[in-house]
């Protein structure tokens, strides 16, 4: 052998076990595990974490995440997880405390580095002022947990998984750094038609269920006006329900927006009653197939609300 084929071969060495090393995830380095409560964190921490996380949420997001019926296998789950990422604004209160206490994984708990409150940092709206009663309704005390409903807190729950991610796998540091911006790219793109799709409703009033949509009619400049439940959490009552629709009488409402996991009674009879028509609107991912991702979820939100509204 030459020397100089010699140096060709070493060359050629180096670069293959280089492209071994970076097709492989770091020296002994399995995916880190990843438990999220809802399927739109999940969906977030996969946009940020690629094939460096495995990620699992306990609540489908056909389920209301307020309300969701602990499993044995949740318990398993989190005794798994090196990583747990909450909604939190105590969306979670009524089932996950437990379900992390019986998991015996220290490493998961409120405070421990594998635990992470993708609020911190959001946009929050609905914070209640003055002092906060039951009569308020029970499951808003600490503003609006229904915030990934703005693209914008999206972003920003992405960003908030980078930090975390790259905090718990500093090898990945620039593999996440770039996933992230990817992400952020697309979603401004989307961003961008969503706008466009929906900038010939704003100021158009709109009625909801539970109030899931306050980022999101923000956002897009929606006016609700009402809620069929007279507080967070609490169901219709035969005298609020006659209010509402005596206002949405009053001014002209055409819409009725219902998540998934409500009864269909009450909103069709105030929609007979009212001339308005009800839209099912999940505000999660996996809520119907077609919300498959985080930017597939709001395609198909801006995609129902922009045909609801505009064939009023
Ligand atoms: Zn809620």
């Amino acid at each position: 052998m030459t020397i100089h084929r010699f140096v060709r071969r070493l060359g050629f060495l180096a670069a293959f076990s280089l492209a071994l090393m970076a097709a492989a995830t770091p020296a002994g380095a399995a995916p880190l595990k990843v438990v999220t409560t809802t399927e739109d964190l999940a969906a977030l921490v996969r946009e940020v974490g690629g094939d460096r996380v495995a990620v699992e949420s306990i609540a489908r997001g056909y389920q209301d995440p307020h309300f969701v019926e602990a499993k044995p296998s949740f318990i398993l789950k989190l005794n798994r997880a090196e990583l747990l990422v909450v909604v939190g604004r105590e969306l979670e209160v009524g089932w996950l405390p437990p379900l992390i206490t019986q998991s015996r994984n220290s490493k998961i708990h409120p405070g421990a580095a594998g635990y992470l409150d993708a609020s911190a940092g959001m946009r929050i709206l609905d914070i209640p002022t003055g002092q906060i009663t039951r009569a308020m309704g029970d499951v808003h005390p600490q503003g609006n947990p229904h915030y990934w409903t703005d693209p914008g807190n999206g972003r920003r729950i992405a960003q908030a998984m980078q930090r975390k991610l790259a905090a718990l796998h500093p090898a990945d540091e620039a593999y996440f750094g770039q996933r992230y911006a990817d992400f952020d790219r697309r979603l401004a793109a989307a961003e961008k038609r969503w706008d466009a799709a929906m900038a010939p409703f704003r100021g158009t009033k709109v009625v909801t269920y539970h109030r899931s949509w306050t980022n999101f009619t923000d956002r897009f400049g929606l006016d609700v006006i009402g809620y069929v439940e007279p507080r967070p959490g609490i169901p219709p009552s035969p005298s609020h329900t006659l209010e509402l629709m005596k206002e949405m009488k009053r001014v002209g409402v055409k819409v009725l927006l219902v998540e998934p996991y409500f009864d269909l009674k009450t909103p069709n009879s105030i929609a007979r009653e009212t001339g308005s028509k009800v839209v099912v609107l999940p505000p999660s991912v996996g809520g119907v197939p077609a919300a498959k991702d985080y930017i597939a979820l709001f395609d198909h939100l801006v995609g129902l609300m922009s045909a609801a509204l505009g064939a009023r």
